[in-house]
């Protein structure tokens, strides 16, 4: 089994079997991402998805979980999607978890129908990236969506039964942005009510869009006490019934964890601790 370039997978899959259906990331126009730059979008053959679960099933005795890669898997039509999982089914009859990326529009691309198919035949999580909120946010990234869809694609996936687990990237508004980034994101969150939310920190990197903004004076990225801020205006505008809140990639600062709405003063307190320690101030208010 040979991966096609560098693989990404979300670190709740760290224990996962990873099996490549697509290559790269379908839409690839993000202004921060340079992960799929190199790589040039395709569908893997049917086939050489199969020959890859026959192998790895010479290779590993028991595989409880698969997450199905590269950048946005639920991108491929639902019949080759369906013939994967019933693959999957027959290979590793012991996997009790298959996982995948999507983009909010393959959801919206998706019918209902379609997503309730795909769990039935045992997709069982899918990884949407949220990013922001903000509909300003959201065009100077280029995501191609609004928060209006974001909701819509959110909302599909939890009617569906899948289990839903959101992105979102704190500091991608910068210091212009970060209220309108905080406020909004947690209002589409509200609205969405995901099972799962991780937040992960912006990271500029070389050879995208926004690096050149930066160096260009056009995009300024937040300190780690503004970081910090942002993400407790977030966390207090969120009101999320039942949701597991994770910042444990390795781009953040600072590891959060809890279960919302239960945790969630215990989380805002962690994060006002940090501030303080920081700037020695006594509490932000806002
Ligand atoms: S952020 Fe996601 S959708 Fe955007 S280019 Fe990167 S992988 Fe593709």
């Amino acid at each position: 089994m040979i991966y096609e370039g560098i693989v990404y997978r979300p670190p709740s899959e760290s224990r996962s079997l990873i099996i490549q259906i697509t290559v790269g990331c379908s839409y690839n126009r993000c202004t921060y991402c340079n992960m799929y730059k190199k790589k040039v979008y395709k569908t893997r053959d049917l086939d050489l998805i199969i020959e890859d679960m026959i192998d790895a099933r010479d290779i590993y005795d028991r595989v409880d979980k698969i997450f199905l890669a590269d950048g946005n898997g639920l991108v491929v039509d639902t019949y080759t999607l369906t013939e994967i999982l019933k693959s999957i089914k027959k290979i590793f009859p012991e996997c009790n978890s298959v996982s995948i990326y999507a983009t909010p529009k393959d959801v919206l691309d998706k019918s209902q129908n379609d997503l309730k198919l795909l769990k039935d035949m045992g997709l069982k999580l899918i990884y949407m990236g949220i990013e922001s909120g903000s509909d300003k946010v959201l065009v100077n990234t280029n995501k191609g969506i609004n928060s209006k869809e974001l909701i819509q694609a959110g909302q599909k996936v939890k009617k569906s039964g899948i289990i839903l687990s959101t992105m979102i990237i704190s500091g991608l508004g910068g210091k212009k942005e970060w209220i309108d980034h905080a406020e909004k994101t947690a209002m589409v969150l509200n609205e969405i009510q995901p099972d799962y939310l991780a937040l992960m920190t912006l990271m500029v990197k070389k050879g995208t869009v926004l690096y050149d903004e930066v160096r260009e004076g056009e995009f300024q990225v937040l300190n780690k006490n503004e970081l910090l801020k942002e993400t407790l205006l977030l966390i207090k505008s969120l009101e999320l019934n039942n949701c597991i809140i994770r910042s444990n990639h390795a781009s953040n600062n600072l590891v959060l964890k809890g279960d919302l709405p239960k945790d969630k003063m215990m989380v805002i307190s962690e994060i006002e601790k940090n501030i303080i320690k920081e700037k020695n101030v006594i509490k932000l208010s806002f």
